[in-house]
């Protein structure tokens, strides 16, 4: 089970705010490309489950995610989740023609599950979204600053994976609060922002 804390940003100079004063706490920024696959008969969707690739940096690197039964609730977010690195080639393959995650199952023990799991015998590609995302480590919490950019706008995110949701909230609402950063509960993945089509209000 993925735990996290999902706090809304709402525009550019709040993130940018909070990108400078946790700058001295920055580990790494990622480049992330994230494509999203269904079964072509909409056996995944059917059961509330997502089929994520996600490229690194370019090519450097490729994770297959599947997540299911997604809750959000008050800025937090439960969801079950099972990630396994893939060849980014193949991934790219995979992106270019969606069949190709069949053959890809051989080399990658996630997609067999999902094969067996949805029955699906064909996939179809949903399309994506590019994430920036900063890293930080602060106060012990391991903050990641996202910059989302979707063909129809961008948005702005502080996500926080955490054992202890509640205590993680609270200190980073506090320190919002402290330094004048308007933000608000995430009320949508931002899977259920890219499907909607629209920015969130
Ligand atoms: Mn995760
Ligand atoms: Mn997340
Ligand atoms: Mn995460």
């Amino acid at each position: 089970m993925e735990v996290e804390v999902k706090l809304k940003l709402p525009d550019a100079s709040a993130h940018h705010k909070v990108a400078t004063i946790l700058a001295p706490f920055h580990k790494v920024t990622h480049l992330q490309e994230n494509v999203f696959f269904d079964g072509a008969n909409g056996e995944l969707s059917a059961k509330r489950a997502v089929l994520r690739l996600r490229f690194y940096n370019g090519d450097s690197r490729c994770v297959v995610s599947l997540k299911g039964k997604a809750v959000l609730v008050d800025g937090v977010s439960r969801v079950e989740e099972a990630e396994e690195d893939l060849e980014a080639a193949l991934g790219r393959a995979c992106v270019a023609e969606p069949s190709r995650l069949l053959s890809a199952a051989e080399r990658c023990g996630l997609l067999k599950t999902v094969l067996a799991e949805y029955g699906c015998s064909d996939f179809v590609c949903l399309g994506g979204f590019r994430n920036v995302r900063g890293v930080f480590e602060w106060e012990g919490l391991n903050i990641e600053l996202d910059e989302t950019h979707y063909s129809f706008g961008t948005t702005y995110e502080i996500e926080c994976e955490t054992a202890d949701p509640e205590a993680a909230k609270n200190i980073l609402e506090h320190f919002l609060q402290q330094n004048s950063v308007p933000f608000s509960h995430s009320q949508l993945s931002k899977f259920a922002v890219f499907r909607s089509g629209k920015l969130p209000d």
